[in-house]
């Protein structure tokens, strides 16, 4: 007898899809060069020089040069500083990296509009169908790698498989400058071989785990039962059993990023106490933060939207310097523009907007902010 339990089935693969990851070499710390000559062939960190900072800062990247003396990526640029004294220590221009990374997109917007950014300098791609009628998702690859040589004058490394699991290792196994085709015949092979520190998503602590339980590649993982992988690891195993057959199915999102993100409540005795409208704006900026963490976004214009008894409705917007942190912050700023506007009690609605948003996961939070699990994506994301 067969339990019905999802989790006992054998999974299935699915070949049928065409996916790329492009990932830029060292793109920080390339684009530098790119603007200054005379960079090239010397170590350049993209960091505040740590004389200028009394030891603070962290390098955000590295260029090849540069990691040979051991520098990467989340280091404190006082250690970078000591392993290069002579080194080039760059202050990173934010800015330019944008620009450039929207010349990217445009080129591979000539390709396909199934992009999803995962950073701003790396981006799955779904070619199965495409603009050009190219039946070859290596072709598309290789002219993608040659329009951004020519145009932007800046190297990639790209990947190319029928899932965006294969396509991200695949971008990592010839880098920089290269590319790898990991075609369905070819994925178990590759995945049995593959040190299980270089499956996407394993972090450095379950990449111990693993060690400890004589997992050191993906051999290793794939003799291992479902049910043994999901009690060591939890969703993640579940995921993993299925990665390490070739199996993902997850899509190359290109959902149209939300500009604003709120939530408002219709009570249905009007409020009438200051104090349930405390109670109320509480609730609406801890759902509205919740939403913003879940699409990783944030914004620097809160919106409060406010409809009395009478129907009469006033929305209010205030913008701030920074990004709006937290529930408890977005919550003071909505309960001063209500201190503020409020001339009558008896609300019948109240909204809470976080407007203007920017994806976290785009490098726009100021840096250092390394101890954020945020910055240490971003960080893990233009390592290479
Ligand atoms: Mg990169």
């Amino acid at each position: 007898m067969k339990y019905g339990l999802l989790l006992f089935d054998e999974p299935k693969r699915d070949t049928s899809r065409k996916i790329i990851h492009i990932d830029m070499d060292a793109f920080y710390a390339s684009v530098e060069v790119r603007e200054n000559p005379k960079l090239e062939n010397r170590p350049v960190i993209i960091a505040r020089h740590p004389k200028e900072t009394g030891g603070r800062g962290v390098v955000a990247t590295a260029n090849y040069e540069a990691r040979k003396f051991g520098i990467h990526s989340a280091m404190s640029a006082q250690k970078a500083y000591e392993l290069c004294p002579h080194g080039a220590f760059v202050k990173p221009n934010f800015e330019l990296y944008r620009d450039t990374s929207i010349k990217m997109h445009d080129i591979f917007r000539r390709y396909t509009n199934t992009i999803q950014p995962l950073s701003l300098d790396e981006a799955y791609l779904d070619v199965s169908h495409n603009k050009i009628d190219q039946i070859s998702a290596t072709i598309i690859a290789e002219r993608i790698r040659a329009d951004i040589k020519r145009e932007l004058n800046l190297t990639c490394s790209a990947g190319v498989s029928y899932n965006k699991f294969l396509a991200k290792i695949a971008s990592d196994h010839h880098k920089p400058d290269g590319i790898t085709v990991i075609p369905p015949d070819k994925a178990h092979d590759f995945l049995m071989g593959l040190p299980i520190e270089k499956f996407h998503g394993v972090g450095i602590k379950s990449v111990e785990k693993m060690h400890n339980l004589g997992i050191y590649n993906g051999q290793d993982l794939f003799d291992i039962e479902e049910l043994d992988l999901v009690k060591q690891f939890g969703k993640m195993g579940h995921s993993l059993y299925r990665r390490v057959r070739g199996i993902d199915d997850g899509e190359v999102n290109n959902d149209r990023e939300p500009k604003s993100i709120g939530k408002e409540s219709t009570f249905s005795d009007n409020l009438t106490s200051e104090n349930d409208v405390i109670k109320a704006l509480r609730l609406l900026a801890k759902k509205v933060m919740f939403n913003l963490k879940r699409k990783q976004k944030h914004g620097k214009i809160v919106v409060l939207k406010i409809r009395y008894e009478n129907f009469e409705t006033i929305t209010r917007r205030k913008s701030f310097p920074d990004y709006i942190k937290n529930e408890e912050e977005l919550f003071q700023i909505a309960l001063s523009i209500w201190e503020e506007e409020t001339e009558q009690m008896g609300v019948r609605l109240l909204g809470i907007t976080v407007t203007g948003l920017e994806s976290v996961i785009y490098e726009t939070i100021p840096l250092p902010l390394w101890r954020n699990s945020y910055s240490e994506r971003i960080m893990k994301s233009d390592e290479d």
